[in-house]
């Protein structure tokens, strides 16, 4: 391509967006990095089960993260994980991404930072995380076998994180702050219908207990519509109740941003930055995997058209 650095690209993000585009790119015969503050898989590795990804009636996240992973070693992208990266130089050719554990020069980038899990903010939330208040079932669900466990939330994550919670642990209560759930219609009717889970309809947590020994004792719930609180002894609290972006990165190297925060990206999945392109749950969309999944895959090959001019075959590419 004309450029010399140490890649062709690098992905900032290795959930379903960024692993698609590593697919993508190493098998474009690209020479791909992928970097993640966390492990393959992002917020999808912490689903218990996806059930509408295309192909797989029933896969673990965990499972499909590694599927993901393979899939992209086998056509040689290379993948650090817990690496984070700090600054992008996007106005000199080739960009420079400074990371946590060195500086690597690429000819493109590709934005999947995706979306973090959003707290409560009530008291005794920040104490007791990892010690009974957790943001993923999946992760930690199998620890309280035989405990109550209280699920908040009235989404798809937190109806899919109670259901399978409900087979797993002793008792599960579903905390919801309105009358309604959120979720897609197969889930309520699985929760509604064909689950134990005690629901809490109108319902706020207010304060997460622990216990002198250590971890969570119980929770105080107040019903928003009567007034009334009460408390429920539990070994532990999963909160799903949304997701916040992780634009910071975006925010420091000056990618525009649309009002939630999530990067503006064009049809082909260009930022406003020459170079940088993004794709997943950063970038505005429906928070499903096979949408991050296309746009993983657009953001790659569009990044691929435009080094070579728009030509896809071409023999020489132009420097963009
Ligand atoms: P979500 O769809 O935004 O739902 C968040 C839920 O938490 C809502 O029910 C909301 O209540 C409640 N909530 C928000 N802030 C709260 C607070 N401070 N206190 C109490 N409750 C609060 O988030 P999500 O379930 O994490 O899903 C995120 C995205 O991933 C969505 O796009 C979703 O479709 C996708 N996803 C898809 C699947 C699937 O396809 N199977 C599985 C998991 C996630 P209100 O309803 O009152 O707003």
């Amino acid at each position: 391509m004309g450029i010399t650095s140490d890649y062709d690209i690098i992905i900032v993000g290795a959930g379903p967006a960024g692993m698609a585009a590593a697919i993508y790119g190493s098998r474009m015969g690209w020479k791909t990095l992928v970097l993640d503050k966390g492990a393959v898989g992002g917020l999808a590795a912490t689903t218990p089960v996806i059930e509408n990804y295309p192909g797989f009636s029933e896969i673990s996240g965990l499972e499909f993260s590694e599927k993901l992973r393979k899939q992209a070693e086998k056509f040689g992208a290379e993948i650090k994980e817990l690496v984070e990266v700090a600054d992008i130089k996007t106005d000199q050719v080739p960009i420079e991404v400074n990371t946590s554990s060195g500086s690597y020069t690429s000819k493109i980038v590709i934005l999947a930072t995706g979306t973090n899990h959003r707290h409560l903010g009530v008291p005794g939330e920040d104490e007791n995380e990892g010690r009974g208040v957790s943001y993923c079932a999946t992760c930690d669900g199998p620890l309280y076998k035989s405990k109550k466990v209280l699920v908040v939330g009235g989404g798809n994550s937190a109806v899919t994180e109670a259901l399978y919670l409900d087979n797993l642990v002793r008792e599960t209560y579903l905390v919801h702050r309105r009358d309604q759930l959120r979720a897609e219609n197969s889930l309520k009717k699985a929760i509604l219908e064909n689950s134990k889970v005690n629901i809490l309809w109108d319902s706020v947590v207010k304060e997460i207990h622990g216990s002198e020994a250590g971890g969570v004792k119980k929770v105080t719930i107040e019903n928003i519509k009567t007034g009334e609180e009460s408390s429920i002894r539990v070994k532990a609290i999963f909160i799903a109740i949304g997701i916040d972006p992780n634009n910071e990165l975006a925010k420091k190297i000056g990618v525009e941003l649309t009002e939630d925060g999530l990067i503006k990206v064009d049809d082909h999945q260009r930022t406003n930055l020459p170079r940088v392109y993004a794709c997943g749950d950063i970038t505005p969309g429906q928070g499903q995997i096979a949408i991050a999944v296309g746009e993983g895959t657009t953001a790659a090959i569009s990044a691929f058209l435009d080094m070579r001019g728009g030509d896809w075959y071409g023999e020489e590419a132009s420097d963009g």
